[in-house]
This record gives C-alpha cells, structure tokens and sequence, in this order.
C-alpha cells in the first residue's frame, strides 16, 4: 500500500517528455483489432464502426480518483481492468455483444508514462479477454488526479434487445452468482489503509481472496448470457447490478409497473462474504441487498422457464415480481415483510 506510486526520478518518464501525440502512438502501437466491425480504429478524427444491420448499443462510466477509486489499495492494472469490465457489464445487461470501447483520460503531471502504460494494460487485457477492440479515445489534462471515462459501444438483433422494462407480473426474479463481495472487499481494503496510516503496517489481506477480487478486478457476466441461451430462457427484463441489489430491483419494478417481492433467505452470499460482515458488525443480508459494484446480471423470467433454471449453480431465483399496488417488499426468515429499501451508494453522498 502506497500513496504516491511511480516516484522514483531513475525509472519514471514524465508525460512531457513523451507529449501527447507521442503517448497516442505508444498507445496505438500496441493494439490489434480483432472485430469485423470495428473499420478505422485510432488514428483519424474519428472511428468508423460498421453496426451490421444489428442495433447498436452505446454506454458510458465515468470513474473519478477520489470518488470511485482510491491508488493507495488500487493498483493501475486492475484498475483499468475494472473500467472496461463495469462498461461491458452495462452491454450485456441489454443482451447484446460489446464490440468497441474508446477511453478518454484526464491525468495529473503526477502521473508519469510508465502508469499510463500499466492503466492500458489492466484496459487491453480486458479488451482482450472479451474481445472487445480499443478504437479511440481523448487524452487531456487534469488537476485533479485521475479521470477515466469509457464508452463502450455493443451489438444485438433488434429482436433480442432486453429492456429493464419489460417484467411481467407473476415474472420470477434472478441473479447471478453471489452478492455483497465487492462491498465486504471494499470495507477490508478500507480497514488495512487505516492501519497502514497510522502504523505503517503492511495490509493483511489473507482470507480475503475472493471478496478483494470482487471489489478490484471484478468480471462482466458474459458467460451468464451464453448460458441463458443455452438454457433457451429469455429473460423478459434485465439489469446490472451496479448500485445494489434492493436499487436495481426496484429500477426492474418501476421500469416495468409491477411491484417486486424479494426474499431474504434466497439472496447469494460467499462464505467469505459472510463471515467478513460478521467480523465488521455488519448484516450480511444488508450487505447483500445495499451493497454494490457486484456486477452480477439481475433479470425477470416467466414462470414457465422455472424448469429451466432450477438448481444451476450459476443462478438463483430470489424472489418474484408482482401486481404494482403490493409495492417493493422484503420478506425476512420469519415471514416478516419489510419495504425494499435501496441504500445504494450514491456516488456524491458517500464518497464525495
Ligand atoms: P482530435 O484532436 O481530433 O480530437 P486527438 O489527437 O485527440 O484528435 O486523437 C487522435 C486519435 O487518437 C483519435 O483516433 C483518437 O480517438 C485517439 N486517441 C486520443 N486519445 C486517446 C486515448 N487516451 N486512448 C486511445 N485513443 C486515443
Ligand atoms: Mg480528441
């Protein structure tokens, strides 16, 4: 853990030395495009992509130092790992192909060359793993630390396009995997910060593999959209869970006019994840619902396809769809029904 990496004068190269066409061509230099669709990448005004008679799908994050991420605990690989993957996550939840991503960058003169290559590392490896091309971008200034911003740009027949909208009422709910890990990872890597400022002391992070993964390298469910094919189950409405779960359900409920029941015992929790809230005092269930940055697939399906999912370990149904006026409801171990709270984290209260 470390404050201010890259800054040693022997092995650091400062951005000026390099200026900002030259970093463009080093950064050029190291990409190959793979799909078909992407025509021109970087190296004219602009990228020219062809959609292929399909529809296409455009989404952006932006990821500020400070706010969405923190260089003591991030290292700049799987943080541009990271950036990639939460855009990708987006793309799949609308059931199409990401194809092309362009990365705008806003840098600090704290940053030298050689984090820029590392960032762009972290950015092509995850490119790579999802084949998906890096076609352009922006690079400017900024004093402020950090500023990455991605679009990623996507590819679906119009007919399989899946909306947060479309949910019917006696639909049931599913996730994918399992929830509240990023969360409890986040807490840890909170807690070892704190101790190294105030000791020095090296992080201890054992035991805390998977919920650490979860939080700094997290995956897009790619594959999750290759199984529901193979399943041949259609969800009628689909959503990332980027903020929280209990947020993103209600985002499906409201989208779609329909209320939504979850059910407690039902929701996905690693061992890991389980046990770190307990170690913090914290409700493992509250983690689960509230926690965020899962980017686990979240999505409605008709009652029929019951069959077709039952007992798969890569999903779970945690609850159903209703009529609008019974409203967004938990229901607890004991039957106890609750309102569904959505205390995702809002970027600017919490962070901010
Ligand atoms: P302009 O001034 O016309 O916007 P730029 O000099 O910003 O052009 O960009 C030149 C080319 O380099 C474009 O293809 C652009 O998409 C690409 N590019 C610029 N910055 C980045 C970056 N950080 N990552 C990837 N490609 C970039
Ligand atoms: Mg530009």
């Amino acid at each position: 853990m470390t404050d201010s990496p890259f800054q040693d004068p022997d092995t650091r190269t400062e951005l000026s030395a390099l200026g900002e066409f030259g970093l463009i061509t080093r950064i050029a230099e190291r990409i190959q495009l793979q799909q078909a669709s992407s025509v021109k990448g970087i190296g004219d005004d602009a990228a020219v992509i062809d959609p292929q008679g399909m529809h296409q799908v455009v989404t952006t994050d932006m990821l500020v130092e400070g706010i969405h991420f923190d260089l003591a605990y991030s290292p700049l690989m799987h943080l541009g790992y990271k950036a990639i993957v939460v855009n990708l996550s987006d793309v799949y939840a609308m059931n199409a192909e990401p194809r092309q991503v362009t990365v705008a960058l806003g840098l600090s003169n704290r940053f030298p060359v050689e984090a820029v290559d590392e960032l762009y590392a972290g950015m092509l490896l995850a490119c790579g793993n999802y084949g998906v091309d890096l076609v352009g971008g922006d690079t400017t200034a900024s004093r402020s630390g950090l500023i990455i911003s991605i679009t990623a740009i996507g590819a679906v027949k119009r007919e399989d396009i899946i909306y947060r909208s479309g949910a019917g009422s006696s639909d049931l709910l599913v996730v994918s995997g399992d929830l509240g890990g990023a969360y409890m990872g986040l807490q840890v890597l909170e807690r070892e910060k704190a101790v190294f400022k105030e000791t020095g002391a090296q992080p201890d992070l054992v035991g805390h593999d998977y919920i650490i993964e979860r939080q700094l390298k997290p995956e897009a469910r790619k594959d999750i959209i290759a199984l529901l094919h193979t399943l041949d189950v259609r969800p009628t409405s689909m959503i990332d869970i980027s903020d929280g779960l209990a947020s993103e359900a209600m985002h499906l409920a409201r989208a779609s006019g329909v209320g939504v029941r979850i059910h407690d015992d039902k929701l996905p929790i690693d061992p890991t994840t389980y046990s770190t809230a307990r170690d913090f005092n914290l409700d493992p269930s509250t983690c689960a619902l509230n926690g965020g940055e899962d980017y686990e697939l979240l999505f409605t399906i008709a009652q029929a396809d019951y069959v077709k999912v039952k007992g798969n370990p890569s999903i779970t149904v945690i609850g159903h769809m209703t009529d609008p006026d019974r409203g967004f409801t938990l229901v607890d171990k004991n039957g106890g029904e609750h309102p569904l709270q959505a205390q995702g984290w809002d970027a600017l209260l919490k962070r901010g």
